[in-house]
């Protein structure tokens, strides 16, 4: 007789830095109750704190590199061990290369979980750059805006709590955007076949507004953790 699993699968988001996956993956983490794990958060927070990873990678996500195989995997894995992962996680900036995709793919098949969708967020390269260079969010509640494309409504102040205080993440310059966006080319990108040959892949036009990506998002999700 054969059991049905009740072990929720891993969604990932795959796309160039500026795509929105941060952005979506913190919409569906409200929308389908699943935890967001972005290793770019991860990665910054060990920066902050200073820890041994976080002194190791800070230069190499300053020069907008991709940090080493191994630093990336202990942090994940530090946090996939966390319980309220077992509602089902959504990964934002991981895999970024082949080897964290087949580390990913020993680590689930340990915990008897699996890949339910690998989503690739389709957008054109050139307009990656501005929308980077031009990002910054209310230090308060986290709330995204751009220099020409979303500024709050009254000047200085945050839309959804008021706050006065604005922050820009410090590689978040056109310089380090074009060699990240580089690094995806060259090492991200070929997951999209990966995933593909796997079955798992679905993708979608991510140039549209928020809420246009969000809503061809929605059905695939649904059917993904279903
Ligand atoms: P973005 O997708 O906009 O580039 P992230 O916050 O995902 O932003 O990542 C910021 C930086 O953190 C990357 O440029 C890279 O240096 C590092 N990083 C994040 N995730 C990974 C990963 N899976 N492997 C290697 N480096 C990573
Ligand atoms: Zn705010």
């Amino acid at each position: 007789m054969s059991e049905v699993s009740t072990v929720p699968g891993v969604l990932i988001l795959l796309g160039p830095p500026g795509a929105g996956k941060g952005t979506q993956a913190r919409l569906l983490e409200e929308r389908f109750g699943l935890v967001q794990l972005s290793t770019g958060d991860l990665l910054r927070a060990a920066v902050a704190a200073g820890t041994p990873s976080g002194l190791a990678a800070k230069a190499v996500m300053a020069a907008g590199g991709l940090v080493s195989d191994e630093i990336v995997l202990a942090i994940l894995q530090d946090r996939m061990a966390e319980p309220d992962t077992a509602r089902g996680v959504i990964l934002d900036g991981f895999p970024r290369t082949a080897g964290q995709a087949r580390s990913l793919d020993g680590l689930l098949a340990i915990t008897g979980q699996r890949v339910s969708a690998a989503i690739s967020l389709e957008v054109d390269d050139a307009a990656m750059i501005d929308r980077v260079a031009g990002r910054y969010t209310c230090a308060t509640c986290g709330e995204g805006y751009h220099d020409t494309s979303k500024r709050p409504a009254r000047a200085g102040a945050c839309d959804k709590c008021g706050g006065t205080d604005f922050k820009r993440r410090a590689d978040d310059t056109a310089e380090t955007a074009r060699e990240r966006l580089k690094a995806y080319h060259d090492q991200t990108a070929p997951l999209i076949a990966h995933y593909r040959k796997l079955g798992v892949l679905e993708s979608v036009d991510a140039m549209g507004s928020i809420a246009d990506i969000a809503a061809a998002l929605d059905p695939i999700v649904r059917r993904a953790t279903n």
